[in-house]
């Protein structure tokens, strides 16, 4: 997910986000190609990039939202480290990530005995995992472009693998990052228009104040961008 300064005025922000959009776009398709090729990925089921413990949370895209709410609505839940927060202690994040259960690594809502129970109609991330394609800080602090997460840390490596598979890998890892950041870009807008017709504003101490009472258990009210709109949640931290 693209995480996004609150402190950088969302002029700013968009026109970052526009031409980080504009760079995927630009990226060449065979370069991805053939990194895809050159590593190989084998899937071992292992089932560890479900779990939070190993993969932090699963981010939706809208169209990826729209087919859960059709499967199974209670999967769902507001993507954490929400953008903003207003005067009023009101949360808004730009999504929603899948649920994961109360077990001791934070596995997936579909995941079970090491399955997916829904795997023909899993999401985009999950059919792309463990590919990626955006920029970020390495270790020194150089950002770049990573293709890949977890190396070596899961799956098998350096298998022979079909050109057209790869191609068709390497598309859908494109659009996928396009999507995302066509939907931070959405939600930027959305958030900047509502803000000034309903004369709001983000307010760092509030946030800060308002993630301390939610880490001890408090309930706090999060809108959630989605297809155009903002849907309102009470949220509490489950322990
Ligand atoms: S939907 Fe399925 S493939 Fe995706 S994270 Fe959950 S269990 Fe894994």
């Amino acid at each position: 997910m693209v995480v996004v300064v609150s402190l950088v005025p969302i002029p700013f922000q968009i026109i970052a986000l526009t031409q980080e959009r504009n760079d995927l776009f630009e990226y060449p398709l065979d370069r991805l190609v053939e990194i895809i090729r050159d590593l190989g990925f084998r899937c071992t089921s292992c089932a560890r990039c479900c779990t939070h413990e190993f993969n932090g949370h699963v981010f939706l895209v809208d169209h990826d939202v729209t087919m859960v709410k059709t499967i199974d609505p209670g999967a769902l839940e507001p993507a954490p480290y929400p953008e903003f927060c207003d005067q009023n202690g009101v949360f808004y994040v730009s999504g929603y990530a899948l649920r994961t259960k109360d077990d001791a690594p934070g596995s997936c809502w579909f995941l079970e005995n090491g399955r997916c129970r829904i795997y023909n109609q899993r999401f985009t991330i999950c059919r792309i995992y463990p590919f990626m394609l955006h920029r970020e800080p390495d270790d020194a602090g150089v950002v770049d472009w990573r293709q890949l997460s977890g190396l070596n840390e899961h799956g098998e490596y350096h298998h022979e693998a079909p050109m057209e598979e790869c191609l068709t890998l390497a598309r859908q890892v494109k659009e996928y990052e396009y999507a995302i950041l066509t939907q931070e870009i959405a939600f930027l807008e959305c958030i900047q228009n509502y803000f000034l017709r309903a004369n709001l504003r983000h307010v760092q101490k509030v946030y800060d104040d308002g993630m301390r009472r939610f880490s001890k258990g408090e309930p706090v009210t999060v809108m959630v961008y989605y297809a155009g709109e903002l849907e309102k949640h009470q949220v509490k931290k489950s322990c």
